[in-house]
């Protein structure tokens, strides 16, 4: 097992030294100053933030990576299936959203639409809205749980009529500097699709619903035992996980670079910059 530990540069931890006064996101506020939309409440630029889809600045970087990574992954397991498995990946070409998804008849079969809208709305109810979703509430307050609801898009799913078995499968791809990433993101993972998989409980007792989540690290971390473990779930031939783990992992280190450079490029392209954001300063150390 190795840990690395890299120092990112961001304002969270120049503040830390002393090098800067503020810890707000630079790459957020320039992009909101860019949209004349109010710079107040900024989010701190810490390295979880600047890898996330959530700074504005790194968004279309960050998601252009993780669909790199997952849709690579997600066709290998598709190729990989056992001959006699009847699991059906639903591909993730497009961004496939439960309402989408309702529109087929297969998803239909297990239960109407009109009976996981009245599942669904109770629990989401019950949710507590994210920052960014206060003004779609405010425009319709009453069809906004619903509209969350059919708006939401796992990153995969995967039916089997045959067993009525249903998975929503999430691709975690994160920074990997705190060691307890992989619970905070599972946890995050299940928490994103709850809502789901509740309300396809409640409105299809008789079929079986579960989330598989696969939860990466940035650098490359990945835990074998339950890759291993998702890929037996997902009916993938037992001779061909070595090979798709191993492509895999060499996949998941490229984008890491991608997303460090634009990060990079786009604090440079800032006026007044710290010294002590140059690349000369980044340290890097490896324990093994
Ligand atoms: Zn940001």
């Amino acid at each position: 097992m190795m840990a690395i530990a890299e120092i990112i540069p961001v304002a969270k931890w120049l503040a830390k030294i002393k090098q800067r006064s503020d810890v707000n996101c630079r790459l957020c506020k320039k992009t909101l100053e860019q949209r004349s939309a109010s710079t107040e409440n900024l989010p701190e630029e810490t390295c979880g933030h600047i890898n996330s889809a959530f700074c504005n600045g790194m968004a279309t970087t960050v998601t252009a990576a993780h669909h790199f990574i997952w849709r690579h992954l997600y066709a290998s397991m598709q190729a990989a299936q056992t001959p006699t498995s009847k699991l059906r990946l639903v591909t993730p070409d497009k961004e496939s959203n439960i309402s989408m998804l309702w529109q087929e008849e297969e998803f239909e079969q297990i239960c109407s639409r009109k009976l996981l809208t009245e599942k669904a709305t109770d629990i989401e109810k019950a949710i507590s809205m994210k920052e960014g979703e206060r003004g779609r509430y405010d425009f319709d307050p009453t069809m906004f749980y619903e509209n969350r609801f059919w708006n939401r898009t796992p990153d995969g799913t995967v039916i089997n009529k045959n067993h009525r078995t249903l998975n929503i499968l999430e691709f975690k791809w994160s920074s990997d500097r705190n060691e307890d990433f992989l619970r905070v993101k599972e946890d995050e993972a299940n928490e994103q699709h709850k809502s789901i998989i509740e309300a396809l409980k409640a409105a299809a007792p008789e079929w079986t619903f579960e989330q598989i989540n696969f939860v990466e690290g940035r650098r490359g971390a990945v835990v074998e035992d339950d890759f291993y473990n998702e890929l037996g779930k997902l009916n993938i031939q037992a001779g061909k996980q070595d090979k798709i783990l191993l492509v895999h992992v060499q996949r998941i280190c490229k984008p890491h670079d991608t997303v460090m450079r634009s990060y990079y490029q786009q604090i440079h392209g800032l006026s007044g910059v710290d010294a002590t954001t140059s690349m000369e300063n980044i340290g890097e150390q490896a324990y093994v």
